[in-house]
């Protein structure tokens, strides 16, 4: 009872703060008003997917998820980029931390992400590493310049609104000549894991709230495909309340009308081509190729990694490290990932699996659907 009465201020709150209370609490009304008729049509809740962890973290924080919880199923899909790096990359990524002489960077939350072997933390904790967190790839570059007697190595994973960051920091180095900076490259492409949902039917999607960060780099057009060849709404939004109300009321009112439409809902940061020239500069570099996703088969194509020409920059030619298959857990962010299971559904959440003690990415990452229930959804 405590929890709800939390839940339900937090939407009052999160109403309060925006901009436009009154045009918050009409879109709440319009939404639940449409989400009821779709129960009555096909007498289930619409299900929409939202493939951006700060979706999932807004959609949480602003109580909506919980507000429209009987009317709306609101389930977080595969958009967290450590939560979906397959976890023997993780332990290869942690086994790499081990050689002499190098400098590991990488994003705050890869630090804390559990391995096989215990976690980069753990390593640099015990002194076995030098791990440094960087807020951008570039100043990973930096730290190779500095210290031009390490190997610096940065861990770069991320969706395609990162991979631009990561050739960028790759051309720094580049143009500055370094020899001892490389990166350990494991981007992720959406349309392929958006793909392999669908083509698997095994989540209930009927639309998709469309990453709004990865839209600017895609735009409307990248998204094009799904209506086309699916037949699935999508549309690209925003993160603020107001953002995503209209969204899930665009999105309601396009499947009630049974139309299949792709709509940018954030167009002051969306373009309909997106941002060719970011892309063409990730392009130079890298290229897409099979990767394997956390409990998912390999998808085709679903990566970018290094082209051949650029292997000096790659860190897995250049420190190969065989590690073996991972044993199996109880962490079921394989299933959270895609869907298949609310985060509360694993035995482990919030019991052996807690933000201080995370079993799985899911809880560790701040994009994670893990840490975002945990946080504000918790019965
Ligand atoms: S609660 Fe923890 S162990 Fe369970 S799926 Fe989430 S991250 Fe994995």
């Amino acid at each position: 009872m405590e929890t709800q009465v939390h839940a339900e201020d937090r939407i009052a709150q999160a109403i309060e703060r925006t901009k436009d209370p009154a045009l918050a609490r009409e879109l709440l009304r319009e939404v639940r008003r449409l989400a009821e008729k779709f129960v009555e049509v096909h007498g289930r809740p619409a299900s929409f997917m939202e493939v951006c962890g700060s979706h999932t973290h807004a959609l949480a924080e602003f109580g909506i998820k919980y507000a429209l919880r009987d009317v709306l199923k609101l389930v977080s899909g595969p958009g967290c980029p450590v939560c979906v790096t397959d976890q023997q990359e993780i332990d290869a990524m942690i086994a790499l931390a081990d050689g002499e002489d190098r400098i590991i960077t990488t994003f705050g939350d890869m630090l804390r992400v559990p391995g096989s072997r215990g976690s980069l933390m753990k390593a640099k904790a015990e002194g076995r590493a030098d791990v440094r967190v960087v807020y951008s790839p570039s100043d990973a570059v930096e730290i190779a310049q500095k210290n031009p007697d390490k190997q610096v190595i940065f861990l770069g994973v991320g969706f395609e609104t990162t991979i631009p960051v990561l050739a960028a920091a790759v051309y720094e180095a580049e143009t500055l000549g370094l020899e001892n900076f490389s990166m350990w490259m494991s981007g992720k492409l959406v349309e392929p894991i958006m793909r392999y949902l669908l083509d698997t039917g095994e989540t209930r999607i009927d639309a998709f709230i469309l990453p709004g960060h990865v839209a600017t780099i895609l735009g409307r057009k990248g998204f094009l495909w799904l209506a086309e060849e699916y037949g699935v709404n999508g549309v690209i939004s925003g993160f603020e309340m107001n953002e995503i109300l209209s969204s899930l009321y665009i999105l309601l009112d396009l499947v009630l009308k049974g139309k299949a439409e792709i709509v940018n809902n954030y167009p002051y940061v969306v373009r309909e081509e997106g941002n060719p020239g970011a892309w063409k500069l990730a392009e130079k570099y890298f290229m897409p190729v099979d990767m394997a996703w956390r409990e998912i088969d390999v998808i085709p194509k679903s990566g970018m990694d290094f082209r051949p020409e650029y292997a000096h920059f790659d860190a897995k030619k250049r420190f190969p490290v065989t590690v073996g298959k991972p044993k199996p857990t109880a962490c079921r962010c394989g299933e959270v990932i895609r869907g298949l299971i609310e985060p509360e559904e694993c035995p482990l959440f919030g019991k052996a699996c807690t933000p201080a003690h995370p079993i799985g990415p899911c809880m560790v990452s701040s994009e994670g659907a893990c840490a975002a229930h945990y946080k504000y959804l918790r019965q």
